[in-house]
This record gives structure tokens, sequence and C-alpha cells, in this order.
């Protein structure tokens, strides 16, 4: 097995997204999912400031489908529903409630589609709002001045818990051609 770790959309300092590459089809023997991806604290203070990187694994079977893009909408949706630090949800904001869309045809609909997937505006506006996406404006070349890091530990793995029991991410077979009748 061989791992390939990259870095996106980031300088070294201060990385995005952490991807990591899996050879191999699918990422478990017996089964079909291809990746997993969600956000990961960076550090706490309070729900207002918080920083926070995209993790994600990702099986060789991925590659040239739109399994990335689905992952990384995981890691963009990491967000607080409100002042309390209770309220962390990684939730797809066009289907309140559920981590994934329930539309066939869009980006976050757990069977990724392979062709021309669909993004909602609120999955937009939630994604532009990302801490991942924010956070490098914001903090001064990254640097990390103050954190609560008994919260921020308690907070990573409250998401790890939580995408062990989300649905998981497989890719639609192609197409397959009709048969000829005999
Ligand atoms: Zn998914």
């Amino acid at each position: 097995m061989t791992f390939q770790a990259r870095t996106w959309h980031g300088e070294a300092a201060s990385p995005l997204e952490y991807v990591i590459y899996v050879s191999g089809e699918f990422l478990t023997s017996s089964g079909n999912v291809i990746g997993m991806g969600g956000p990961r604290f960076k550090f706490f203070n309070s729900t207002t400031d918080y920083g926070l990187y995209g993790h994600i694994v990702m099986s060789d079977g991925a590659l040239n489908s739109y399994g990335l893009a689905h992952e990384a909408g995981h890691c963009l949706f990491g967000r607080f529903l409100n002042s309390n630090q209770n309220s962390f949800t990684i939730n797809d904001p066009s289907n309140p409630g559920s981590d994934h869309s329930n539309n066939p045809q869009n980006l976050m609909f757990p069977t990724i589609p392979n062709e021309n997937p669909q993004i909602v505006s609120s999955q937009c506006s939630t994604a532009r709002q990302s801490k991942i996406v924010l956070q490098n404006a914001s903090n001064s070349r990254g640097r990390i001045i103050k954190n609560n890091l008994t919260t921020m530990k308690k907070l990573n793995a409250r998401i790890i818990a939580k995408m062990r029991f989300m649905k998981k991410d497989t890719l639609r077979p192609p197409v397959k051609r009709r048969r000829k009748l005999a």
C-alpha cells in the first residue's frame, strides 16, 4: 500500500486541505467506498474564532471522478449553526438534518454522479463562508495565537465519531450499454 499526501490550494505553512491517496480501487477490501472527507479543527477559541482544515482520504478508484469535489464539499460544510459550541455540524445545507443531498444529480448525493453534478446556492454560500476558505484571510499567515486545546480535541473527536455513521461515498457505475436481444 502506498500513501501520497498533497496539500491543496494552500501554502506549505498552512494548508487548507490534506488529501491522502491510498492505492487500490476502494478504501476497504470488502466494499466500494472510494473516499472520506471532513473538516478538522486547527484551533478553537469560540464559535466565531476558530480554524478548520479539510481531511480527505481517497482511493485510486476515485481518480477522474467527482470524488474529490464531493469530499471537499463535506469539509467545506463544517460550521457552527449558532453560538453554542455543540452546534457544530457538517450537514448538507440543502438538506437539513442530513449529511448528503437526496437529489441523485447533486454533487453531494452519496452515490456520486459521474457527469454534470449539480450544486445549489445554499451549498455554495455555506462553502464560501467556511473557515477553510476564510481563515487564511483573517489570520496573519495562519499563525495560531490562542487555542483552547481541550475543546478543540473534543470537537475533532465528535466529527470523527459522526463520520463513522455517515452513509459511505461510492461512485455511480458507468451506464451499461443495452444488451442485444437474442
Ligand atoms: Zn459523501
